[in-house]
This record gives C-alpha cells, sequence and structure tokens, in this order.
C-alpha cells in the first residue's frame, strides 16, 4: 500500500456549529512526533471563549430538536452513513493517527478502523431495538420508565486509540438524541478533527457533534466546570478522572462516567497445560501498542512451581513485538506516543532496577530513525506486587512477573491494586476458573483468554479503573436518564 504522508491535507482547525474556526484568540499547540519529529504544529487550541460558543451551539440544536427528534429510522440511517464515510476514509484516518501518535499505520488500518466501524453500525442496529420499559399493567394506573437525552454533552479521550475510544463513547451519546462536544487529547487531534466532517456529510445536523481541539487544563476543565452541560464523559488517567467528578461537583452535578486507567492482572495457574499459549496471549496483549492499552495486562501473577517455564516462553514471545518505524506497512509495533510518555515508562524500568527486580528486554532490533522514542518489550522479574513498577500503571511495554505459592494467594495479589478494569485467569481446572471469575476484581475476567470481548459486551471498570460502562446495549443507559410517566384512569 502506497502511504505518502506530505500528500495528506490535513486541517487543523476546531469545528463549532458545523464550521471549522481557528479559535477566537488564535491560539494554536506546537508538538513533533515521537518517531521522526514530523512537525505536528498549528493545530487549534481552544479557549475558554471557544467552548462558550460551541456549548451555545450545541445547546441550541438540542433545543431545536433537529437531532434529538429525528425519527429512529432516521437517526439511524445517519449512523450507518457515518460508517460507510469512515470505511471510505479509512486509510487517511489511519494515516493521521499514526503521524500523531507513532503507533504502527498496521493497527490503525487493520484493527482500530474497522473496530470504530462495527462498533458505529452495532450501535446504529441496535438503537430501534432497545426498548424502554412498562410497570405490569394494573386497575385504573399505567406507567412507563422512558429513557430521555442528557442534554448537551462534553467527551474528553485520551491519545493511545482515538478512533476506537472515541466512538465508542460519542456513538451512544449521539444516538439517544444527545449535543456532543468532543475534546481530543492533545496528541490525536487530528482524525477527530477529520471526523466531524464526515458527521456532517452523513447528515448529523450543525452544531449536534463539536470538535475543540486544546489543553486538557483550559478546555477540559471549562468544560467540566461548565453549567450548562448536563454530562461529561472521560477516558483517560484515573488521577485526571478525580479531578472531573470535582468540576461535577463544583458546578452543576452533572453526570460522569469514567473509564480510566489499570494494572490488570493475568494469572496463570499450574493447572494450565498449555503454558506457550499462554504466554503468547499475554505477549500479543501486553506489548501490542508498546503497552499503551488501558487494559493490558501487566502484572502476571504465577504459581512459583510454573513460572520459570512460564517466562521462558514469554521471552520467546516478546521477540514478536519489537517496535519499528511505525509508517512502514509491515512492521506491527510503533513507538511510544511521546518523549515524556517515553522517559516516564524508562524511568519505571530503572526503578525496578533499583528496586532490585530483574530487568529482561527482547534482543531483536529493527530497523528505526536515531532517537526515535520506541522501547524493547521488557520483562521484569524478582518483585513483589508491592513494588511501585507492580503497583503503578507504567503505560508502556513492560510486564511484572510476580510469584505466588498457590492460586489463592494469586487472585489475592492480583486484588491488591488500586485499580479493577480487567483480569484473567488460565487454567484447565473448572473450579479454579469459576472461582476466578467470581474473586477477581474487575470489569471484565477473561478465561484462558484476552481481548477477545467484542461490541455486545459492556467495557468498563471497577474501583478507581472507573464508573460506568463503555460498549453494547448498556452504554445507551450512560447517556441518558430515566424519566417516570404515571397515569391514572378513571374507567369508562
Ligand atoms: P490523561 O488523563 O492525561 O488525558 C486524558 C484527557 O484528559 C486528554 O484529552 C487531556 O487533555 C485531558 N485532561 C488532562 N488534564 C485535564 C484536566 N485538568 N481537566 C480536564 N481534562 C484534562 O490521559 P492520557 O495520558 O491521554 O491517556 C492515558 C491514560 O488513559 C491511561 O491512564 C489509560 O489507562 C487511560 N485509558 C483508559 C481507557 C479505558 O477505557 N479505561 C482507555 C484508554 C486510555
Amino acid at each position: 500500500m502506497e502511504l505518502n504522508y506530505n500528500e495528506l491535507n490535513i486541517e487543523k482547525r476546531a469545528f463549532i456549529d458545523g464550521e471549522y474556526v481557528s479559535g477566537i484568540k488564535r491560539e494554536t499547540m506546537s508538538r513533533r512526533n515521537s518517531y521522526d519529529g514530523y512537525d505536528l504544529s498549528g493545530i487549534t487550541a481552544c479557549g475558554h471563549e471557544d467552548v462558550e460558543i460551541a456549548v451555545r451551539a450545541a445547546r441550541k440544536s438540542y433545543e431545536t430538536g433537529v437531532w434529538k427528534d429525528m425519527p429512529l429510522k432516521k437517526k439511524k440511517e445517519v449512523m450507518l452513513n457515518l460508517a460507510d464515510l469512515i470505511e471510505e476514509n479509512r486509510k487517511e484516518l489511519a494515516m493521521l493517527d499514526t503521524l500523531e501518535t507513532c503507533r504502527a499505520f498496521q493497527n490503525y488500518y487493520e484493527d482500530s478502523l474497522p473496530k470504530a466501524i462495527e462498533t458505529i453500525r452495532y450501535s446504529a442496529e441496535c438503537i430501534d431495538k432497545y426498548y424502554d420499559a412498562a410497570i405490569p399493567p394494573q386497575k385504573g394506573a399505567y406507567a412507563t420508565i422512558n429513557r430521555i437525552p442528557l442534554g448537551v454533552i462534553a467527551i474528553i479521550t485520551p491519545w493511545n486509540d482515538p478512533m476506537v475510544v472515541d466512538a465508542w463513547k460519542y456513538v451512544p451519546a449521539l444516538l439517544m438524541g444527545n449535543s456532543v462536544i468532543l475534546k481530543p487529547a492533545e496528541q490525536s487531534s487530528l482524525s477527530l478533527i477529520k471526523l466531524a466532517d464526515l458527521t456532517l456529510k452523513a447528515g448529523i445536523p450543525k452544531g449536534v457533534f463539536n470538535v475543540l481541539p486544546g489543553y486538557g487544563e483550559i478546555v477540559g476543565k471549562a468544560l467540566g466546570m461548565h453549567n450548562d452541560i448536563n454530562g461529561i464523559f472521560f477516558t483517560g488517567s484515573s488521577e485526571v478522572g478525580k479531578m472531573i467528578i470535582q468540576y461535577s461537583g463544583m458546578s452543576n452535578m452533572k453526570k460522569v462516567g469514567l473509564e480510566c486507567g489499570g494494572k490488570s492482572p493475568f494469572i496463570v495457574s499450574r493447572n494450565c497445560h498449555d503454558l506457550k499459549r499462554a504466554a503468547k496471549i499475554l505477549a500479543k496483549n501486553i506489548f501490542y501498542n508498546q503497552g499503551q492499552i488501558c487494559s493490558a495486562p501487566s502484572r502476571v501473577i504465577v504459581e512459583r512451581v510454573i513460572v520459570e517455564e512460564f517466562v521462558s516462553y514469554l521471552k520467546e514471545e516478546c521477540e514478536e513485538y519489537v517496535p519499528g518505524n511505525p509508517f512502514e506497512h509491515r512492521n506491527k509495533v510503533g513507538c511510544i506516543v511521546s518523549k515524556e510518555q517515553y522517559q516516564k515508562v524508562k524511568g519505571y524500568i530503572e526503578l525496578a532496577e533499583f528496586e532490585g527486580g530483574v530487568v529482561y528486554q527482547a534482543k531483536n532490533k529493527k530497523e528505526k530513525v536515531e532517537g526515535a522514542c520506541c522501547i524493547q518489550p521488557t520483562i521484569i522479574t524478582g518483585l513483589s506486587n508491592n513494588a511501585r513498577s507492580s503497583q503503578e500503571e507504567i503505560f508502556g511495554p513492560v510486564v511484572s512477573v510476580i510469584e505466588a505459592e498457590n492460586l489463592k494467594e494469586a487472585i489475592s495479589i492480583g486484588n491488591d491494586s488500586r485499580y479493577g478494569l480487567a483480569g484473567a485467569i488460565f487454567t484447565d481446572d473448572l473450579n479454579e476458573a469459576y472461582y476466578g471469575a467470581n474473586h477477581i476484581e474487575a470489569g471484565l475476567v477473561h478465561i484462558n483468554s484476552w481481548g477477545e470481548d467484542e461490541n455486545n459486551t459492556p467495557f468498563g471498570g471497577i474501583k478507581e479503573s472507573g464508573i460506568g460502562k463503555d460498549r453494547s446495549i448498556y452504554a445507551f443507559d450512560e447517556y441518558s436518564q430515566l424519566k417516570t410517566v404515571w397515569m391514572t384512569f378513571q374507567g369508562i
């Protein structure tokens, strides 16, 4: 496939009320990418004034009912158009995300974009099949329990998989009839700016979908604190997630949804007989995208009697995920998103060594430019679950191997974390699998698998990994509220 990045026609402005605008103050962000230093300067940095204008436009579009009151059949058709338009622009959208985040083009093109398209199609197909409720009939009275939109909602998202993570939010939000203001991460605005134009072409009326690129502390905070926004839905770190709750409390108590960080445990029992398969699945899920995935299994807890054998397989498997040039279509792993994130991950690896851990890194090397922010797949052994590298979210290609005496201890180590996003148990013993499913504290537990969950199941954490769920029909509940309509009848 021919990938000519110089031929991309890149739109860098905000999208408000159906038009691209440079922002009242015409300020921009400056940044270079983390692979070859490509200059990404000039993306609009919105300010408070732009937030005001966008909220007014979104409110107006909501109040006129131009989208909210559109018949379900028509809304579904519009969203299916959007899926088709994304498919038509798949290559360009994947290139934009690669240019900014330096994740491998192959990942975006072959995995993320198809997933985003599928999310839209799945949700659009659900919208006229997901019924509201009513009480059982009784003499003289009847009640319906209706899901109604929230109104104007804000969505704030991270950089690690813009097309997918954002679709999980804006798709159910729009389908429930809300008007949306989306603030992408500073490191991944371009594909979402492009998406805005596609929403208009698909038939989403102006003002209903707005994109405000800019800094979190300015645009994100202004959205969180705004009194005319009815809901704020955030994906990102737990630290910022906690701020979002505060913004809501300090303003109008807007509804909050949070998808935050993780330190997910991958538990391997002595009764797992195919340890090589388990190691293969672990390597794929922690080293893919250089470990920059919220639900990546970054802690593997293994029964002591099998740890040596398991780690030897993991060392073999990690060679598959050596990073290289993200713009080269054949490469399945690109770089860390930024210099700052690269330094942070390296810092954790050094810290693990300082804390007494043994650090192993993949041996293969791929061709890449000097100074590229790539980190070799890294396995840390010899540390307990109390080490900082075992407790804190590194968000890099680093897995900590922690030993346990038996399976019960492994699960209790797995649960000893502030996070609760995902978890897994690998075993051939049905009783152990059942025990694991019931005792692992996570929003999503995998048995003998990882990451194969689909659109028809909810995704989201417990504990400090978040509040609420993305994906599946349950996501519609997040972007709506219940209204009871009680009717009394005299009889005839
Ligand atoms: P981040 O929390 O730094 O930023 C996320 C978003 O919040 C960005 O758009 C940023 O601009 C904005 N933001 C930053 N400061 C803000 C503030 N003070 N007020 C309002 N908004 C603010 O996270 P990140 O570094 O972009 O992404 C990595 C994190 O995201 C990791 O912790 C990862 O686990 C998490 N994540 C979670 C999921 C999930 O579904 N649970 C998915 C992807 C990423």
